[in-house]
């Protein structure tokens, strides 16, 4: 099962396809993420990245694509995946379903997180994860249990993305707007986008996305 979540930043695409991946032995794989970890390393692609990132927009399709290209042909995503913030532009997205396709394979569902532009900038500027092990927080809606320790390692440290800055936020939100909410409709006709309200507590999300998958036959209830 190939799935994809689309939404815009803080709909909240990667705290599902965790619970996804675990759920169902699928691999998440985030380019946010990955080139993240580029920057960190201070490869060439992460030099090409970084200052786009910081500025709140896409990179360059050609590069995005072949670091996709490479993670899905790994043989931990043979058994399925998630991906979670590709595709972003019209030309990823038909560029995976020829690369899938070369390989037999296709996306089985798009989820589509809908959720309120007016309130994503709040959700987005709430968040932070723990700097050991990742766990996700939301100052508003998912602290710690006991503030200032991590609920899954007891870590005491933690960190925020250097693009959860308001200003930012509103540069993505507008790449969102313009580059990616456009794919909507190419997965619509295709008749494999299945919207999901991303505005409930996180659990009814997932219930939600679940009912979506079996109503897809992706999955079998169990
Ligand atoms: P994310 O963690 O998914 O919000 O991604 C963080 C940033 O990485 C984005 O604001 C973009 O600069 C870049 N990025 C991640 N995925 C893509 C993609 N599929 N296409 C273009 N840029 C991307």
């Amino acid at each position: 099962m190939n799935i994809i979540f689309l939404g815009p930043p803080g709909a909240g695409k990667g705290t599902q396809s965790k619970i996804l991946e675990e759920r169902h032995g699928l691999v998440q794989i985030s380019t946010g993420d990955m080139l993240r970890a580029e920057v960190a390393r201070g490869s060439d692609i992460g030099n090409q990245a970084k200052a786009l990132m910081v500025a709140g927009k896409l990179v360059p399709d050609a590069l995005i694509i072949a670091m996709l290209k490479d993670r899905i042909a790994q043989p931990d995503c043979q058994k399925g995946f998630i991906l979670d913030g590709f595709p972003r532009t019209l030309a990823q997205a038909e560029e995976l379903d020829t690369m899938l396709a070369a390989d037999g394979k296709s996306i089985d569902v798009v989820l589509f997180l809908d959720v309120d532009e007016e309130i994503l900038a709040d959700r987005i500027s709430g968040r932070f994860t723990c700097a050991k092990c990742g766990q996700t927080y939301n100052e508003a809606s998912n602290p710690p249990a006991k503030e200032g320790e991590c609920d899954a390692c007891g870590s005491h440290e933690f960190k925020r993305r250097a693009d959860d800055k308001r200003e930012t936020v509103v540069e993505r939100l507008k790449e969102y707007r313009n580059l990616t909410a456009p794919i909507l409709p190419f997965y619509e006709k295709t008749g494999r986008l299945r919207k999901v309200n991303g505005m409930l507590p996180a659990a009814e999300v997932t219930a939600e996305i679940e009912a979506a998958l079996e109503d897809s036959g992706a999955i079998t209830k169990k």
